[in-house]
């Protein structure tokens, strides 16, 4: 594989309070192995940049169909992506962002460039930065290299990953942080596949050595009210990170807050899920805790 010292990145996002400890930046990496049904980022699936359209944001102005040279956009937006040439015109000349490019390449050294600018919140409040994605470590050299380089500026530095990746490359990545949020999402190998697209061999496999690091180690687990909500899977997803010496577990109960984000990059949302009540959170939350575990509700 070449390594380049660039890295995808969807999205950065400064002064962030709830993703982990004191003031963040999460930086999310493009690319994802995965295809959860319900996934919030699908934006970050594709490895490649993508063109987004907001018709919400669009004042209708034509700027963009005006200056397509390919005429590539027909009168209600949409692209005719055999006509595209990727030129990026449509972007450039829309007045209100509702044209946006998602992924964009990084120098490493101008990505840590742009994290430092809030060192001094990072410092006065014990914060750092979060790798998310997208699967971070689907770009496991240059999330190696950004948390290496990150490193010696002594933040403290997590990552959030559903651990589907080679083990050699992620202990590369997975050694140097801090902290590891960790997603299960089903402990029945078939009910993972049908949910995100994998099996969960590789990721059970993983969780297990990656519990060994001597790291804080929280396994989350997004609670998808009719899929995986069962008392059975959430007391197997306990028992087993109980068994790997797990102490924290966080139940992420489902939500529909990136379904807009669906249309706007010309894909389906069709999956159905009930977002669990506070009782039934309340019962599973107890149930985690049966195994010894600390648990939080929420991320
Ligand atoms: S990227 Fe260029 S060719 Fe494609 S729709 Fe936009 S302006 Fe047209
Ligand atoms: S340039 Fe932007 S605001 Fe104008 S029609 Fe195109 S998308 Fe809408």
């Amino acid at each position: 594989m070449v390594v380049t010292d660039t890295i995808s990145v969807f999205n950065i996002q400064r002064y962030s309070l709830h993703d982990g400890r004191g003031i963040r930046t999460n930086i999310f990496l493009k690319g994802c192995p995965l295809r959860c049904l319900w996934c919030s980022n699908p934006e970050s699936q594709s490895f490649s940049a993508q063109k987004s359209y907001n018709k919400s944001s669009c004042m209708d102005c034509k700027g963009c169909i005006n200056s397509c040279p390919q005429n590539a956009l027909n009168q209600d937006g949409r692209r005719d992506e055999d006509k595209c040439i990727n030129c990026h015109q449509c972007k450039e000349t829309c007045p209100t962002a509702a044209r946006q490019v998602i992924g964009k390449d990084w120098c490493l050294d101008d990505l840590v460039d742009e994290v430092l600018k809030d060192q001094a919140f990072y410092q006065s409040s014990g914060g750092g930065v979060t790798l998310s994605g997208g699967e971070p470590l689907s770009q496991p050299q240059q999330a190696a290299m950004l948390i290496s380089a990150l490193k010696t500026m002594g933040l403290h530095l997590a990552i959030e990953t559903c651990g589907y990746a080679n083990w050699q490359n992620a202990e590369a990545v997975l050694s140097q942080v801090d902290q590891i949020l960790y997603d299960i999402k089903a402990m029945d190998s078939t009910t993972h596949k049908r949910l995100t697209g994998v099996p969960n061999e590789l990721i059970l496999a993983n969780a297990r050595k990656a519990a060994q690091l001597d790291k804080e180690f929280i396994i989350r687990i997004p609670v998808i009210g009719g899929h995986n909500n069962s008392q059975e899977n959430i007391q197997n997803t306990a028992e087993f990170a109980a068994d790997i010496g797990v102490k924290e577990v966080h139940l992420l109960p489902y939500h529909r807050l990136g379904e807009s984000k669906y249309e706007n990059n010309d894909m389906e949302y069709n999956f159905h899920a009930y977002t669990p009540e506070d009782d039934e959170l309340k019962d599973l939350k107890s149930s985690v805790e049966a195994y010894g575990l600390q648990v939080k509700v929420g991320g």
